[in-house]
């Protein structure tokens, strides 16, 4: 019986997600579901992407974290618009799902909104089974987890349209293999583009910013 809760479950996260969909479609507003392992880097790389968007294309967040706001404080310094979903309220939940997405849009005005980053909760597992309504699913892999993320959680990596490999400026102190890094990626995730790029000093973001602009734009 539990299999068929979770179809349940899931399914009524499917309808949902649909809806969303559409409602950010018809304002023109490109979602992007950020999803990663805890420290990662997702929170710093939104910072200087919003900042660097601005301000051409105005930015909104729902970031999902399960029991503090100190992401949410960290990116409404540079942005107008920042909703947390604390998912303690939901029993301290490992993944975002699409009803709290569709809850917490009712905070903006999408008609001033280009942009939507969903900053997922930390977590390479679940998050994979939930559509949130976003126009792109982005991956980010911080050098100092291993070039073999994607070979241990291919589910998740198999979804993302894009992969950030985050922290370059740690390369010369780790025994990091790119290549390796690479060909798993081209295994579990051949479509995915690959962004190679340090949040801390800049370093490769200008390809991820014209990579969003154009989904923006298009
Ligand atoms: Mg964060
Ligand atoms: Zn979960």
């Amino acid at each position: 019986m539990e299999i068929k809760v979770l179809k349940d479950i899931l399914a009524a996260n499917e309808s949902i997600s649909r809806e969303i969909h559409a409602v950010l479609s018809k304002h023109k507003v490109l979602a992007v579901n950020m999803m990663s392992s805890p420290g990662s880097g997702k929170t710093t790389i939104l910072e200087k992407t919003i900042e660097s968007l601005s301000p051409e294309l105005a930015a909104g967040v729902i970031a999902g974290d399960v029991a503090t706001t100190r992401d949410a404080e960290r990116l409404s310094r540079h942005t107008a618009k920042v909703v947390q979903i604390d998912t303690d309220v939901f029993g301290g939940k490992c993944h975002l799902e699409a009803q709290w997405i569709k809850k917490a849009l009712q905070s903006f005005d999408l008609e001033e909104l280009d942009i939507l980053f969903i900053e997922n909760v930390g977590n390479l597992i679940c998050p994979s089974g939930y559509n949130l309504g976003e126009d792109l699913k982005v991956l980010v892999l911080s050098v100092t987890e291993g070039e073999d993320k994607p070979a241990k959680y291919p589910a998740m990596f198999s979804i993302a349209h894009a992969v950030l490999v985050n922290k370059i400026d740690l390369l010369p102190h780790l025994e990091f293999d790119m290549t390796s890094l690479l060909s798993h990626l081209k295994a579990v995730a051949p479509g995915a583009r690959v962004f190679p790029l340090s949040a801390r000093t800049g370093e490769g973001l200008v390809s991820w910013l014209d990579w969003l602009r154009t989904g923006a734009g298009g």
